[in-house]
């Protein structure tokens, strides 16, 4: 059989030529792409190492078939030649916990299957409050534009994103993907932030393996969040101006437009995707400039995007807030658990920050809609308990004093990587 090096494998990511990594073998799924039943999602993967998502959100029949019945083996071309740490880890245990929390879900709710809990009426009726509050505060905002019109509509902009965009590019808001595929397309209109590369960076690099070099999204270069991240001068009194730049975290995932993503991959979704870009463009820079001229529409912009990174941050910072996380765990499952952390809080905390307060069960079982995630808690619980492993579960004053802290040991040379 034939042997790929990953770099070889991440040339092949185009609609015309597909590979992925599985369980460290390479499948050309070129022709799979089509008549793949959960859509095209895997586009958005192609080139790349697919094995943590793959297990993480195919329902447990899929993942029985896969391993019974070798289906998918014509597919197969060759053998992954070892690289880095995302080859060594080890789903055994990950795929058994998911399998006995479905089971035993299973027989308290009548059959009813955990990893199918998508969003119901409620999130319909939640989803067109939501998106009419937008476009009533859009409206206000384009009549009136004033500091608090920009601080309303930046914030519900906000919530309205981390209540459905999240969750529905996690193909996780209802049940079908094309309503999911509309609602994703809300982040470029409504935020002008890609849906596109935020699947690949969210969905596979950071959700495969959090705070290592594989996890994009985490490893920044202005700030150093990880021991495994090289430390450099810089970073010195990041403790302080740490702070200062996620006032700017908005714009940093707005640069990340598809013009400066260099996809191959044109699919249908791929073009209202960039429409929808265009018309972010057009309302909220265009039509501002055309009314109120270039230098105060250019202000009150930037201004929506401070508004939108403070609440960002409040949202982000507490999820993977770990002191602990030196040695990387190949057992995905422990991995995820320790690297992960929760915000204490109900259902209100829930909706404020879209169900990423429950970051410990999203990255375990990140195919169930958020209003369900408490019903995976006491599963992890439990896990936690006879595993001796910290259940971390933090208030919002606590997890920012442990950024801190965070800040500040890594700012030191002396704190670094040991394994
Ligand atoms: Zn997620």
């Amino acid at each position: 059989m034939d042997c790929f090096t990953i770099d070889q494998v991440s040339k092949h990511d185009t609609i015309d030529d597909c590979w992925v990594i599985l369980n460290n073998n390479v499948y050309n799924l070129t022709q799979f792409v089509n008549i793949h039943p959960g859509g095209k999602i895997i586009l958005n993967y192609a080139g790349q190492d697919i094995t943590s998502v793959f297990y993480s959100v195919h329902p447990i029949s899929v993942i029985d078939k896969m391993d019974i019945l070798n289906k998918y083996d014509k597919y197969k071309i060759g053998e992954l030649v070892r690289y880095n740490l995302r080859n060594n880890i080890n789903l055994t245990n990950y795929k058994k916990f998911r399998r006995t929390v479905n089971k035993e879900f299973t027989k308290k709710n009548k059959s009813f299957s955990i990893l199918n809990l998508r969003g119901g009426f409620g999130t319909i009726v939640t989803l067109f409050i939501l998106n009419s509050m937008v476009i009533t505060f859009y409206i206000v905002y384009i009549r009136k534009m004033n500091i608090l019109s920009t601080f309303i509509l930046s914030n519900t902009i906000i919530l309205t994103l981390l209540y459905q965009w999240h969750t529905s590019c996690h193909g996780a808001l209802l049940k079908k993907p094309l309503p999911n595929l509309l609602v994703s397309l809300s982040g470029p209109l409504y935020g002008g932030i890609s849906a596109i590369v935020w699947k690949r960076e969210h969905n596979l690099n950071h959700h495969d393996q959090i705070n290592q070099p594989t996890d994009t999204q985490h490893f920044n270069k202005y700030i150093r969040l990880s021991p495994q991240q090289e430390w450099k001068p810089k970073y010195k009194y990041q403790y302080l101006y740490a702070w200062c730049l996620y006032l700017f975290s908005s714009f940093n995932l707005k640069q990340q437009m598809p013009f400066q993503y260099k996809t191959k991959i044109k699919t249908k979704y791929y073009y209202v995707h960039e429409l929808m870009l265009l018309f972010h463009c057009i309302l909220f820079l265009f039509i501002p400039i055309k009314i109120y001229g270039f230098l105060k529409a250019i202000k009150f912009y930037f201004l929506m995007g401070i508004f939108q990174s403070i609440y960002l941050t409040i949202a982000f910072i507490p999820n993977h807030e770990t002191l602990d996380c030196e040695g990387a765990e190949t057992d995905w499952l422990k991995h995820q658990i320790k690297l992960s952390n929760n915000l204490r809080g109900g259902k209100i905390t829930t909706f404020l920050f879209g169900g990423l307060n429950k970051q410990i069960e999203h990255h375990l079982f990140p195919s169930v809609h958020q209003h369900h995630l408490n019903k995976i808690t006491p599963f992890v619980k439990k896990y936690c308990e006879q595993n001796n492993i910290l259940y971390k579960e933090y208030s919002l004053y606590e997890v920012f004093k442990l950024h801190y802290k965070k800040l500040r040991l890594l700012s030191k040379s002396s704190y670094v990587f040991k394994n």
